[in-house]
């Protein structure tokens, strides 16, 4: 998940890009970057690692770049650390492509493969670059026309991006192309905006254009003109916006809990990560077999929600793995005198990559000389730098305090290593392994229909609402759901809630 803005018109670009990445900071904030462009002259870009803030003191406010037509991006790093060279906008060689992206580019290894064998170099880790780089490779080998490269590079590109680009031949011309990753655009008084979602450009216009999958536009004098894949052109109808500015900034959800819950797209993207033609692979997490089947105890340590996730993994593991599991509260697990099993592996599970008790208790494992695992969802994070392995789940940035979308990334994340664990170790057949990847496939979709039941959900809270005290039961996998449940419960009703192990229910409750 990340920010895109996008501006070509009359007005300076960069103040204008800079005030709509600002609306667009809950999107990610690991660095930001913007690329302005004055009239023939060549394209300026400037990169700055950290919020928003220190690219808008970099460049005086945006005052320092001049020229009418820019595009600016706030990051949450997929692929890559957040730094200043993996920052957003990206270039090709020589700078005839410039651009920014949203999304995840997945076959990006075999693409940059095959541009490496087409001459080309590659300064950053990120996927960006190499779609940057083959739109580059189409635009020169083809007809030179923008629309011409991108359309070759999208029916190549596997993952979702909403892409915002210039062309060193095209001044004062954006071209944008999208699929599964958001972006709107909108046209008032020839100017033209493109961006991740409404409040960057609700302050200039109300009447947006939503460019749908698969799809590009461009956007040039004061006028967008939209393209399907063959490059034909398409007409579109313009959407009114209502919502006020607040309102828009959590697209149209009350707060940044409730929008969160309704992104089923982060366990989809999760899964996505690692299931590649039906099976999970697990290079990218640096897991070899010969590893998985030497493991002999797995020890989940974490916090809070992320160690429910570590109580409703150790389930999965012991059932479908056969592997001896303990799971520990980060900060028992550092105060205590643990003895490690050397063959072991220490999983660290945390949204943030950076709970101190969790970071405190991955270095003491490591200094035990015991593998470990970290499953993050912040790329770069002090967990996901000093864990031997790490597994990141693609929650995008969590605003709300209490966790909902980073968690059940966690589980899904879990659930794909406890799969694998076991299908490399053979206690599951090759019917049972491709049953329950299609199994987890199924479940965005799964959460989007349970979550489209509004009417229930609110029948069901209502008659709820007034309990002074609420207990969560249930077994084996329910229990370690109810700890969850009843952590969220106390956490944002605050209603008195416990969990309890269904047989533990008559010992004193
Ligand atoms: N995959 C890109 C990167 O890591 C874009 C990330 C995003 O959408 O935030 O730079």
């Amino acid at each position: 998940m990340c920010g895109i803005v996008g501006y070509t018109g009359h007005l300076q670009a960069a103040p204008i890009l800079l005030d709509g990445l600002s609306k667009l900071e809950y999107r990610g904030y690991d660095s930001a970057g913007l690329a302005v462009r004055n009239g023939e002259k060549k394209t300026e870009i400037v990169k700055a690692k950290g919020r928003l803030k220190s690219l808008a003191e970099k460049t005086d406010n945006g005052n320092a770049l001049i020229g009418t037509c820019g595009i600016g991006h706030t990051r949450w790093a997929t692929h890559g650390e957040p730094s200043e060279t993996n920052a957003h906008p990206h270039m090709s060689d020589d700078g005839n492509v410039v651009g920014v992206h949203n999304g995840i580019i997945e076959n990006y290894q075999e693409l940059k493969e095959k541009l490496v064998r087409k001459g080309y170099s590659f300064y950053s880790s990120t996927d960006t670059e190499v779609a940057v780089k083959l739109i580059d490779y189409y635009y020169k080998k083809y007809e030179h026309t923008p629309v011409d490269a991108i359309n070759h590079a999208l029916v190549r590109i596997r993952g979702s991006y909403a892409l915002a680009m210039m062309f060193q031949d095209y001044p004062g011309e954006i071209y944008v192309a999208r699929k599964d990753s958001p972006m709107i655009l909108g046209v008032t008084d020839g100017d033209c905006f493109v961006a991740s979602d409404v409040p960057a450009i609700l302050k200039y216009t109300r009447t947006v254009y939503y460019i749908g999958n698969l799809e590009m536009a461009r956007m040039a004098d004061g006028a967008i003109t939209f393209y399907n894949l063959d490059g034909d052109e398409i007409e579109k109808q313009p959407t009114q916006i209502e919502w006020d500015a607040e309102a828009a900034e959590k697209a149209g959800f009350e707060h940044f809990m409730i929008k969160e819950i309704h992104e089923p797209k982060a366990v989809h993207d999760t899964i996505n990560s690692v299931v590649k033609d039906g099976a999970i692979d697990l290079s990218e997490v640096g897991l070899t077999e010969e590893q998985i089947k030497n493991i002999s105890q797995i020890y989940i340590v974490a916090c809070g929600s992320a160690y429910h996730v570590g109580v409703a993994c150790q389930y999965v593991f012991e059932d479908l793995a056969e592997i001896p599991v303990r799971v520990e509260l980060a900060s028992e697990f550092r105060y205590r005198k643990m003895v490690l099993d050397p063959n072991g592996l220490v999983i660290i599970v945390s949204q943030s990559g950076e709970t101190a008790d969790s970071l405190a208790a991955l270095r003491l494992a490591k200094k035990k000389g015991v593998k470990t695992l970290g499953i993050v969802n912040v790329v770069g994070s002090s967990i996901a730098r000093e864990a031997d392995n790490v597994f990141y789940t693609l929650a995008g940035p969590e605003i709300a305090v209490a966790t909902t979308k980073a968690y059940s990334t966690q589980l899904i994340a879990g659930y794909c290593l406890a799969v694998q664990f076991a299908k490399v170790r053979g206690s599951i057949d090759d019917t049972q392994y491709a049953h329950l990847i299609d199994e987890m496939q199924q479940l965005p979709d799964k959460i989007a229909k349970i979550l489209e039941d509004k009417e229930r959900i609110q029948w069901f809270a209502a008659k709820q609402a007034n309990a002074g005290d609420i207990f969560f039961i249930g077994r084996g996998i329910d229990y370690a759901i109810s700890l969850e449940g009843s952590l969220k419960m106390k956490e944002i009703s605050y209603i008195h809630s416990e969990a309890y192990a269904a047989g533990e229910l008559k010992h004193g409750t």
